[in-house]
């Protein structure tokens, strides 16, 4: 079993084969799920290995948020590679997920999805207006 040492404090690596790597909590313990996959990309391991420790550090979900955001607008061409080779990496974007059989979903992504449908369904209309009316 992996483990992952961040400020005295052991964490277990349960290795999956979708998405990146997410914190997840029972309530009682936290832990880290990692794409089995990313050890073949060692410099993009190291870099979410930082990110996920940024998400075991936050105790309230605005500082998750933000977290997410500024990783959002990071380009890595690893990434990229990672996620051409593993399709299966993009279940990280889907809004709902499940956990200890339970489902739960991703406000930050349902947010973001949000925004970005209300921003296209603006500029349609103005398109729409425009051009027809
Ligand atoms: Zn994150």
């Amino acid at each position: 079993m992996k483990f992952l040492t961040h400020k005295g404090k052991r964490y277990r690596i349960e290795e999956i084969d979708y998405g990146f790597a997410f914190v997840v909590s029972n309530g009682k313990t936290k832990w880290l799920q990692i794409n089995k996959h990313l050890a073949e990309f060692p410099k993009l391991y190291k870099r979410i290995i930082k990110h996920e420790k940024e998400h075991l550090d936050s105790k309230n979900p605005h500082i998750d948020f933000w977290t997410d955001f500024k990783a959002g607008f990071m380009y890595d061409k690893d990434l990229l590679k990672f996620m051409q080779r593993y399709p299966r990496s993009f279940l990280a974007y889907l809004p709902v997920f499940k956990e200890n059989g339970v489902w739960g979903c991703n406000w930050y992504l349902i947010l973001i999805y949000g925004i970005s449908l209300l921003l296209f369904g603006i500029v349609a209309f103005l398109l729409l207006r425009h051009f027809i009316f």
